[in-house]
């Protein structure tokens, strides 16, 4: 592989006798590691090993095609590379898992922190995750849908936007787009677009997002922020600054020794010769200054209706526990279901940000009728006596490349297609044949036969 010669010096200079066994292990190929739905059926993973700060990792000891498992398309786990998991450890020491927490995800696509933070959250908590480039919120969305989470929003605003928000969130995440160092032994295009300039710039603009996010934060709350390079400039430099302009304090984490991760002044370095992972640096810091706390109203958004009392059991009958939710129908006809729990805060969101949707959409309302969406297919709380079509591996395949399967046995009417548990999507079932219901976008496009 080859690397640009200043940042090869400028390792060198950091790691000194590390440096070596740095070099080498940028010419070994990426660990593969996913991470576990805890809201799905488990599935087995042949010979995988556990990723130690994590309870949902594993490390598989090799890659096979994703696309062609369906669990993967139900969202029975995320492919993650194992260091980002350490998002969860951060967690475990300062806020505490299972917490009634409003957590924002300030730089979220294509998701792969907002699935470990809506595991990470209790009952009662919700997670706001954002992304500014509009063509990333489709992946992010799907991804999310594939969770399976209620308490949710996804917005699509620049940092900037949230002001209506200011001391709204417990916790808020700042996985800033950097310039990639720690990344090059995947992909070799990192490499190839860095240079000092670009680091700088990274740095500007990571302190930009840093600007905006510091005052999100409640007092007493958390602030994390993450990269996945190694310089001090986007790293430290910004911690320090956030220390110095945001107030806050940096907050101390321990990590067992053999876990190899390297303590830094402000934030710990993930090194792919110390971690079975990739470069990742993380800090944590403590909002200990002053920060007043944004008004907003909780009103439904004006132009939604609540369901009438002869809607809502063509809704509820899909739910498992239908009394935990409020159900809206939207202008354009969609349905969406707000967890209790968790309405407030969402309707906080709704009302501060217009580049937004809010909880769950479970479908359209035809007469009296619900067309579920296929998010409904893919959230955890489903109802578990819905009728089902359990599905072998090659016809679940089949019908994630979208053709419409029938058997005599179906019942009709709308009905889960699983594979070992998990639902894939709808079918429509008629007397001798059935519709698909997977979206276009969600569908396998590769040969199945490789
Ligand atoms: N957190 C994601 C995950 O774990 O899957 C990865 C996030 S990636 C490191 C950084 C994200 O920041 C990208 O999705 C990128 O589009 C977004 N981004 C780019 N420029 C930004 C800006 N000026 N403000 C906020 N986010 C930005």
């Amino acid at each position: 592989m080859s690397l640009p010669s200043s940042f090869l010096d400028r390792m060198e200079s950091d790691l000194g006798s590390g440096f070596p066994a740095f070099l080498d292990a940028l010419n070994q190929p990426p660990p593969v590691s996913i991470r576990r739905n805890p809201a799905k059926p488990s599935i087995e993973f042949v010979q995988s090993e556990p990723i130690p700060w994590h309870p949902d990792g594993r490390y598989l000891p090799a890659r096979p095609s994703f696309t062609l498992d369906p669990s993967f398309h139900a969202g029975a786990y995320y492919v993650q590379e194992a260091s980002s998991m350490l998002l969860f450890e951060a967690l475990r020491q300062t806020v505490g898992i299972g917490q009634p927490l409003r957590v924002l995800d300030l730089c979220a696509a294509p998701g792969g922190k907002s699935t470990l933070l809506c595991s990470a959250i209790g009952e009662g908590g919700f997670l706001l995750s954002n992304e500014v480039i509009q063509s990333r919120i489709a992946p992010l969305k799907m991804n999310l849908e594939k969770w399976g989470h209620a308490n949710i929003s996804v917005s699509n605003h620049d940092p900037q936007d949230f002001g209506q928000l200011a001391g709204f969130f417990d916790v808020v995440l700042v996985d800033a787009p950097c310039s990639g160092e720690g990344l090059f032994r995947k992909d070799e295009d990192a490499a190839s677009h860095w240079s000092e300039a670009n680091v700088a710039m990274c740095a500007a603009r990571q302190q930009r997002i840093l600007a905006a996010a510091k005052d999100l934060v409640r007092q007493d709350g958390v602030l994390l922020y993450s990269t996945c390079t190694f310089n001090e400039l986007e790293n430290e430099q910004n911690v320090q600054w956030l220390v110095d302009n945001g107030g806050f304090a940096h907050e101390p984490l321990t990590f067992p020794e053999e876990w190899g991760i390297a303590e830094q002044k402000l934030g710990y370095q993930c090194f792919p010769h110390r971690v079975r992972g990739e470069g990742f640096f993380l800090a944590c810091l403590r909002k200990t200054g002053e920060q007043p706390i944004a008004k907003g109203t909780t009103n439904p958004p004006k132009d939604w209706q609540r369901l009438t009392a002869k809607q809502l059991p063509s809704v509820q009958e899909f739910f498992t526990q239908s009394s935990d939710y409020d159900f809206f129908m939207k202008p354009q006809g969609e349905v969406v279901a707000l967890p209790k729990a968790t309405q407030e805060a969402l309707l906080m969101v709704a009302s501060a940000l217009r580049k937004r949707s809010i909880g769950i959409e479970i479908g359209e309302l035809k007469k009296q009728d619900l067309v579920p969406s296929h998010g409904l297919a893919l959230f955890n709380g489903l109802h578990a006596d819905l009728p089902k079509a359990d599905l072998t591996k090659e016809e679940a395949l089949l019908f994630l490349k979208k053709e419409n399967l029938w058997k005599p046995d179906w019942l009709r009417g709308w009905t889960l297609a699983t594979y070992e548990g998990l639902p894939l999507g709808w079918m429509k079932v008629l007397y001798n044949r059935s519709n698909n219901y997977l979206p276009m976008d969600w569908r396998i496009r590769m040969a199945l036969n490789g």
